[in-house]
C-alpha cells in the first residue's frame, strides 16, 4: 500500500505553490495524498513566520498533530519559512518534529523523511541553495483554474520590518524560457489564470536574456497562446516602471489590478522602514498609474504602531488611504520579527493598546472605502472568471474582476473555468452580488 502524505499550509500564495511542489514530490516518490492529518504516514506543515501570530499557530498546531498522533509512527516535517529561521531549534521546541527543511532545500524533503524513518533521527537542511529551477510539470497544482509561477525567488531589500530576505535568502531569478514553459504546461492541463509570484515580482531581470524585464515576461507570458489573465504579487512602488505601467495598459490579459503596498503615509516612517520611497513620490506614482489605466484597482498593505510612529504620522497613513481610495488592503499591527534590522535596532514605542485603536480606525475608513467603491458597480455588467463555489451558498459560484473584486453569482460547477459576464445587483464591502447576464 502506498504511503500517505498530507500538507497545511500557512501564509502566502508562495507558501501555497511551494505546497504544490512539495506534494508533487512527495508523488513522484510514491506517496499518496490524504486530506486528515490522522490519517496521514506524513504530516507536513509548511510554515510562514512573517507574523507573529502565524509562528504561534504552527507551534500550537503542532502540539495538536502530537496529541493526535501520539504512539503511532507519523512522521511529521516542519518546512517554509519557520522551518529556515528557527532550524534546529524546532526539534527541541517540539520534539515530535522528524524533519525541518528550509524554504531553500525544500527538495530535500523525501530523502530526509526516508532517511528519518530508516533511522528514527531527526533530519535537517536550512542549507541556502540557488538553484531556483525546478522539474517541469512536478508541481501538483491544488486550484483548476489559477496556476502560480514563481518568477524571482528571495529579497534583497531589507525593509527594516521584515523577516523575508532572512528567510527566503537573497534574490534569484528565474530564466525566462523556463517561465514561459512553465505557463505552457499550465494552460495545456487547463489552466486559464497565470499568477506571476516573487518577493519583489517587478524587479525581474532575465538571467538568460538581458531584453527580458518584467514588462517584457508580461509580454511573453501573454503571448502564450490559452492565457486568459495575468495577475502578480507583490511588486514593490519603487520597481514600478514606465514600460511596466504600458505592458499593463497594452496587454488585455493583464489584469487592471495593482498591488502597490504602501506600509505608512508618512516620509519619516516609510524612511525608519527603509523603503525607499517618500509618501509624495508614491502619490506620484499612484497618478501616473492612474493617468495611463484610469480603471485600474489599486491595493495595499499597511502596517500600524511601528516604532515611532506618532499620532500624527498615523493620520498621515490614514490621509492617504482616503486620498488613493484603495479597492482592498492588508493591515497589520507592528511585531518585532526575530533578526530583522527594526527588532534589533528600533524600541517597540507604541503601546499594543494603541496600536488596536489605530488598526481599528484604519480598517473602518478602509471598509466605508470599499463599500462606496462596490456600491459604484451595482448596476453595471462585469466579467469575472468562475473559480470556486461559493463559501456561503452550494448553488452559487465566485468569480473574480479584473480588478480582483469577488463576485458571487447563481450558478452551474460545470461554470468553473469561464469568463461569465455578471449584472451586479448588490454590494458588501467584501463582495458583490449579482446574476449571469
Ligand atoms: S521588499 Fe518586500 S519582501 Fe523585500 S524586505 Fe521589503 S517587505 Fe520584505
Amino acid at each position: 500500500m502506498a504511503r500517505t502524505y498530507t500538507i497545511e499550509t500557512f501564509g502566502c500564495q508562495m507558501n501555497f505553490h511551494d505546497s504544490e511542489r512539495m506534494a508533487g514530490l512527495l508523488e513522484a516518490a510514491g506517496y499518496a495524498r490524504v486530506e486528515d492529518a490522522t490519517e496521514a504516514d506524513v504530516v507536513v506543515l509548511n510554515t510562514c513566520s512573517v507574523r507573529e501570530r502565524a509562528e504561534e499557530k504552527l507551534f500550537s498546531r503542532l502540539g495538536e498533530v502530537r496529541a493526535d498522533r501520539a504512539g503511532d509512527h507519523a512522521l511529521i516535517a516542519v518546512t517554509g519559512c519557520v522551518a529556515q529561521q528557527q532550524g534546529g531549534e524546532i526539534f527541541k521546541r517540539a520534539g515530535s518534529v522528524d524533519v525541518v527543511v528550509g524554504t531553500q532545500a525544500m527538495r530535500r524533503l523525501p530523502e530526509l523523511l526516508d532517511e528519518a524513518g530508516a533511522t528514527g533521527a531527526p533530519q535537517i537542511d536550512v542549507n541556502p541553495y540557488d538553484d531556483v529551477s525546478f522539474p517541469l510539470g512536478m508541481a501538483v497544482r491544488g486550484d483548476s483554474v489559477k496556476a502560480y509561477v514563481t518568477i524571482v525567488e528571495g529579497c534583497n531589500d531589507f525593509c527594516t520590518f521584515c523577516v523575508v530576505p532572512y528567510t527566503r535568502g537573497h534574490e534569484r531569478m528565474r530564466p525566462a524560457a523556463e517561465i514561459t514553459r512553465e505557463v505552457e504546461e499550465a494552460v495545456s492541463t487547463g489552466r486559464r489564470e497565470i499568477q506571476l509570484l516573487g518577493q519583489i515580482v517587478n524587479h525581474y531581470h532575465a538571467p538568460d536574456d538581458p531584453a527580458c524585464d518584467f514588462a517584457e515576461l508580461l509580454r511573453r507570458v501573454h503571448g502564450v497562446r490559452g492565457v486568459e489573465r495575468i495577475r502578480f504579487a507583490s511588486p514593490h512602488p519603487r520597481h514600478v516602471t514606465p514600460r511596466m505601467i504600458a505592458a499593463m495598459r497594452d496587454l488585455p490579459s493583464v489584469c487592471r489590478h495593482l498591488h502597490l503596498p504602501v506600509q505608512s503615509g508618512s516620509t519619516r516612517v516609510l524612511a525608519s522602514m527603509h523603503r525607499r520611497h517618500t509618501r509624495d513620490e508614491y502619490l506620484e506614482l499612484v497618478a501616473q498609474i492612474r493617468a495611463a489605466i484610469p480603471d485600474i484597482a489599486l491595493s495595499t498593505d499597511t502596517i500600524v504602531g511601528f516604532p515611532g510612529e506618532t499620532d500624527a504620522d498615523f493620520e498621515e497613513t490614514l490621509s492617504l488611504v482616503k486620498q488613493v481610495g484603495y479597492h482592498s488592503m492588508f493591515s497589520f499591527k507592528y511585531s518585532a520579527r526575530p533578526a530583522t534590522m527594526a527588532s534589533k535596532r528600533l524600541r517597540d514605542t507604541v503601546p499594543e493598546a494603541e496600536k488596536t485603536r489605530r488598526i481599528v480606525a484604519l480598517q473602518e475608513l478602509q471598509r466605508g472605502i470599499q463599500l462606496r467603491l462596490h456600491e459604484q458597480a451595482v448596476g453595471t455588467r462585469v466579467t469575472v472568471l468562475a473559480d470556486d463555489r461559493s463559501r456561503r451558498r452550494s448553488d452559487e459560484l465566485s468569480g473574480r474582476t479584473s480588478g480582483n473584486t469577488v463576485v458571487n453569482f447563481p450558478g452551474r460547477p460545470e461554470w468553473l473555468g469561464r469568463m461569465l459576464d455578471v449584472t451586479v445587483q448588490k454590494a458588501g464591502p467584501n463582495s458583490l452580488w449579482g446574476v449571469p447576464a
